[in-house]
Order: structure tokens, then sequence, then C-alpha cells
């Protein structure tokens, strides 16, 4: 087989490099496919203007100069014209183009004028006669330039290599996507705008159908996974559901079915139930955990903080307890005596529902029989976490609730074999919150809206982005927010702070305070995203909104607004310009759905999610957001792929169950 060195023009100085990059033999080469394309298009002369990417053909006017900057470094200048503009072109670096740049040489030239029109700042510069019209493909190799990198790969292309089709020939048809060996060329060397969208759709394609194809054998191999049915009494459930001193939603009551169709049915729940904030998630899993009591069953509830485990401890004790449910904490605070005894009654099956964070995931934590798990705000849990405490039941249920809302070709490939429930509608009674952008320079007329909810009795949240004042940083901290608040409004209210690097006891005690109004304002980090749910509270402050995921803010401004009274949502900025053209559709809606789709086509699901906790793979090209289209299609075919049995479906499913083996965590 042929060596990267025998590629014409590439020396073995050229080959180690390519070797620490990965790259070994031809094929890896010419499977580094490049990170973009610049058109190289002569533009006219009527389209100059400043900072304008240009390619322009000039006449040389007087011959090129030379300047020695320092070692390494030299700059070209050039007087050129084009029509009668006379200009000067400079370029880093060529010092060898200066004996061709001869008075009356016609050259193309590209680059930008950067501050007026008498110096152009060249990024590349060649004799007319040798300039191509045409596409031209960038490579991102570590260390080779850009001129070797298409020298070398385009003699690549002309060698003979050993190539094999990686997909059947029905769906390259079915999906108008060209051939491996047409795809290796066209990437390279494209000839119009289409061939980079086609090669680019089958790279794309191929990986989310390996992909997909993953999904589906799990989703196969997943539900040959044998539950015990829960024998749940329904009367009870019955009884407690009209206890309720509220209606369920018609979205509340079709998730509600779709649970207990599950706990019904001897494969395992494996079920994400999304719904916005203040959506009534919680009282659904209440109602699942009854069920699940009532059929004998220990009941999990992993929440990601300490205050959000703590809520619904409250929670699920108010409405259970008259049922004769025990219900326990566990969590990594607390007396080591206290812990000992809920480890041992959950054992002995003396507690039917435990709630807590990663304590419950502990090796020293065992079940008398876990059959049905909650995970709450699951996406802050890794795969791995989420599988420690699955283990610790014999193939339990499991719901996991989510107020990020997530595409559902997205939810699927975070959480691979999975059904969803929506909760859209929100319980009746709520009014909508007034959003509004403000600028920083304009605090104090925001305050005074502030103050006039707190004379109104009600309390408000200020979130910071920070917790301790740092002088290099723009964002505000709480430490200094507070101490402005306190120095403008502390002789009238009562204002405190929180946040997360404070201890467990300090923290409770501010937020009892600030559930029982006794602090009025409440100056806090994130911490209070998730969980606490002060019905008071009609006023939010978010300052440095911009450095804020849209979906964060959302989730934050869902701290208010619990009530049937009018709430106030004022995300603060320095510089409205910057900030708005993001921040506005926080205004413009209080669907979160919305609001997390725009923020994830924005900013790409491992940015939202985080990559190494959500576990989305890492396509080399595929994005889940924007190709979602190439995703449905892929879900479809790898779904007839599966039932297939001629050797190429082979093929491809053998390759799916090996990644699987070794990429799945799950
Ligand atoms: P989520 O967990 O989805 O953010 P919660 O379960 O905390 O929302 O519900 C928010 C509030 O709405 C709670 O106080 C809850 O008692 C109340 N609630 C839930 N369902 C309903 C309903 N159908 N009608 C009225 N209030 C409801
Ligand atoms: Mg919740």
């Amino acid at each position: 087989m042929k060596q990267l060195e025998d590629i014409k023009g590439l020396g073995p100085k050229t080959a180690k490099k390519l070797n620490s990059q990965g790259i070994q033999t031809i094929n890896d080469l010419l499977f580094y496919f490049p990170t973009k394309y610049v058109l190289h298009e002569i533009n006219g002369y009527e389209e100059i203007e400043l900072n304008k990417e240009l390619c322009l053909e000039v006449t040389v006017s007087t011959k090129a100069k030379i300047y020695f900057i320092r070692k390494n470094l030299d700059k070209l200048s050039v007087q050129v014209k084009i029509n009668q503009l006379f200009f000067n072109v400079h370029i880093f670096n060529r010092r060898f183009l200066a004996k061709a740049l001869l008075e009356g040489v016609e050259l193309v030239i590209t680059g930008k004028f950067m501050s007026n029109l008498s110096n152009f700042t060249a990024s590349n510069i060649v004799l007319k006669k040798n300039f191509k019209p045409g596409i031209k493909a960038v490579y991102h190799f570590i260390d080779i330039s850009e001129a070797t990198a298409s020298k070398i790969v385009k003699e690549a292309l002309t060698m003979d290599y050993p190539i094999k089709e990686t997909l059947p020939n029905y769906l390259l048809e079915k999906r108008k996507i060209p051939n491996i060996k047409d795809l290796i060329q066209t990437i390279h060397l494209p000839k119009t705008e289409a061939d980079i969208v086609n090669s680019r759709k089958r790279i794309v394609y191929e990986e989310l159908l390996e992909f997909a194809l993953r999904i589906e054998s799990l989703r196969k191999l997943n539900k040959s996974v044998i539950t015990i049915k829960k024998e749940y009494n329904i009367e009870t459930v019955k009884q407690f559901i009209s206890t309720l001193d509220f209606e369920l939603t018609e979205d509340q009551k079709q998730a509600t079915n779709d649970i207990f169709r599950d706990l019904k049915n001897t494969s395992q729940m494996n079920r994400l139930l999304q719904g916005d904030v203040g959506s009534g998630k919680t009282i659904i899993s209440v109602i699942a955990s009854l069920a699940c009591v009532t059929a004998g069953q220990q009941v999990a509830i992993m929440a990601p903080t300490l205050v959000l485990a703590k809520q619904h401890l409250l929670t699920f004790r108010k409405y259970l307890n008259p049922f004769g449910v025990n219900i326990e904490l566990l969590t990594s605070d607390g007396t080591t005596a206290e812990k000992e005894r809920i480890k041992t009654d959950l054992k002995l099956n003396n507690i039917d529902i435990v709630i807590g964070t990663h304590a419950l995931i502990r090796k020293d934590i065992d079940f008398y029989n876990l059959g049905f798990i909650v995970i709450d705000e699951q996406h802050r849990f890794g795969v791995k976490q989420r599988k420690i405490l699955r283990e610790k039941g014999v193939s339990p249920d499991i719901l996991l609730m989510s107020a990020t809302p997530i595409p559902r070709t997205l939810a699927i490939s975070i959480y691979k074999d999975i059904d969803i429930s929506f909760i859209k509608e929100k319980p009746v009674g709520r009014k909508e919150i007034i959003t509004d952008l403000v600028a920083y320079e304009l605090l104090d007329t925001i305050l005074s809206k502030v103050t006039e909810q707190l004379d109104k009795g009600y309390q408000a949240y200020v979130i910071c982005p920070m917790i301790n004042d740092l002088d290099t940083s723009k964002k505000l901290s709480v430490e200094e927010v507070y101490k402005l608040l306190y120095s403008k409004l502390g002789n009238k209210y009562t204002i405190d702070y929180l946040h997360g690097k404070m201890i467990d006891t300090d923290k409770d005690h501010i937020l009892d305070k600030f559930y029982q109004n006794q602090v009025q304002l409440l100056v806090s980090t994130t911490v209070v995203e998730v969980g606490v749910n002060v019905l008071n509270a009609t006023v939010m402050l978010v300052m440095n909104a911009d450095t804020f995921g849209l979906a964060q803010i959302h989730q934050l401004r869902g701290r208010i607004g619990r009530n049937e009274f009018q709430s106030y949502c004022y995300l603060v900025v320095d510089d409205l310009l910057v900030a708005s053209d993001r921040l506005k559709i926080l205004k413009e809606t209080s669907d979160g759905f919305l609001i997390s789709e725009y923020d994830l086509s924005l900013r790409g699901p491992g940015e939202v999610f985080g990559k190494s906790q959500s576990g989305i793979p890492n396509f080399k090209m595929a994005d889940l957001m924007k190709d979602n289209q190439i995703l449905e299609e892929a879900l479809e075919d790898a779904e007839q792929i599966i039932k297939r049995s001629d050797r190429e479906s082979h093929i491809l499913k053998n390759k799916a169950i090996k990644a699987i083996e070794s990429y799945n965590l799950d």
C-alpha cells in the first residue's frame, strides 16, 4: 500500500507533522475534511468598501519594497492601481514575491482596506496568470501552511487510494447523496456550492445514521428489560387526587396516564417528563410515587441541590403523610447517626420514599426493593450518576423530569431509549411575567420599581453572575451588589444575600427568613435557580443578564410569578445594543420550549447542557440542532435497517452494536 511519503512534494518532515495529528495513511489524509471553503471570485471596482473582504484585480504601479521589521517578520509593500485608484498593498513574510512585482505586472490581491482606501492589507497576492477562480477548501492542519495542505491533498487525490463504500446503494439513491468516491473528490475540490452542500450532507447523514443505529439497537435491547409489574392500588391513588385543592390540567392528566401505563406493564419505564418551570411536574411525581408505595415498592427521588431536595421533602410530606407514607431526606448533611438510621431503615424497608441529592448514589446506600426512581432537573446529573442509582434496584421504572425543554430528536440523542411526556399548559390563574431589558445606567429607576413592590408587601430577588468582586471582571458580584443595595435601601428594607459557597446551615437560615418574609430583598447567585418556591416574590432583577443562557434566565424567572399577582422581571445589562438581540426573546415569550430551542440554535446543545454531563456525542460535522431534518431521515432509515437482513444491513448493525459496547456508559 502507498504511504504518505509517496505523495509527491510530501517529505518526512511534513509526514511527521501529519502523523502527530493522527494522520498515518493516504486514506486518513483524504478523510481529513476541510473546515471551510472560500470563494475566489474577483470583485468589481464598484464593490470596494472599507472592512470588506475583497478580491481585486490590480496593476503594479511602483515596484515592491521590503521592510525588515524584526527577526522572522518582514513586510512587503507595493503600490498598485485599479481604475484611477492608487493604493499600497501590504503583506507579511512574502518577500520572495518582490522580484516578480514589477511595474505593470497584473495581480490578484485578497484582503481588506482596514481603515482607509490608501492601504490594503492582503492575505494573499498572486500573479493574475496564476489566479484560478472558483472555490477553495481551507484546512486546519497544525503547523502546515494552507498552500502545502491543498497541494498534498490534491496530489493524494490523483493517486490510487483504496476506498470502500460504507453505505448501501439504495440509501444513497433514496437520500440523493454522493457515493464515497465522489464525496472524497468533491469535498476537497468542489466545483460549485451545490457540491459543498451535497458532500456535507453525505458526511452528516452518515454520522447521524451510525448514531441512529445505535439508538435503534439500544431501543431493541431495552425493550427486553423486564420489570415487575406494579400492582398499585388505584382507589388510594384516586382518593389522593381528590384531596388536591386544584384540578389537574389536561396535560398533567395525560402525563399521569402515560406514567401509569408504564407502571402497569412489564417493560421498564424510561420516561422524560418535560414541562416549563411551574407547570406542575412535582405533583405528578407525587402521584406516581404514591402508586408505587401502594404496590409495596420503594421510591427514590434525586434532586441536584440540597435546597430542592428539602423543598421536595416538604411537598411530599405535606401531600402523603395523611396516607401513612414514610418519607425521609438523605443528603450529605446531617449527623452520622441520623444518616446511619436512614441507611438501615432503607434496607429494612421502613422508608417508603427517600428524597435526596447525590448522596443517594453512594456505595453504602442499599434499598429493600427500589422500584421507582424520579430524577428531577435530570440534565444536572451525568449519565453515570443516573446509572448508579438505577442499579440500586432491579430494573426500576425511571421518571426523568426537566424544565429545560429539549426538542424530541435532541432528547432521544441524549437519553437514548426514551419516551417523552410534555406538559405545555400552565395551571390556571397565573399571570404572564412582564419582562423588560434595561440599562444599568438606569438602576435607580428600576430600584424604584422594586421598592414599589416591596412597599406592597411583596419580595424581590436580585441575581448576580458572581459571588465575590474581581477587579478584572465587568460582571457584578453578590458581594458588590449587596453592599450597593444595602447603602441605597438598607435603612428601609431588609436585605440579605445567598450563594453556593456558603455553608448549608447558613443557606437554610437565609432561605427560611426569605420564606417567612423576614428578608424582603434577596441578592443571590443562580443557586435559587431551581426549587425555591416563595410565592410572595413578584420582582426579579438579573444583573449582567447577557452573561446567562436564555434557558437559564427563563428558569430563574420561574421563581417569580408563582401566584396570582402581577410579577416583573428586569434584565439589567451594560449595553442594550449588544445584549438585546439575544435577550429580546425573553421579553416576547414565556414559552420555555421556544426559548430553549432558540438558545440551542444559538449556542448548540453541548454549550447548553454541558458536554460531559449530557452525553451528547462528539460529531465531526453533524449538528443536532441544525441538522435536525437529516437526523429525522437517519432515524427513519435506521429503523428500516434494523429490520433488514441483507449483508450490508448486517454490517451496519454490527458496527452499531460494537459502538454501543465501547461508547455507551448508560
Ligand atoms: P415544576 O416542578 O413543574 O416547576 P411545581 O410542581 O413546583 O412546578 O408546581 C408549581 C406550583 O403549581 C406548585 O405550587 C403546585 O402546587 C401548583 N400546581 C401544580 N399543578 C397545579 C394545577 N393543576 N392547578 C393549580 N396549581 C397547580
Ligand atoms: Mg420542579
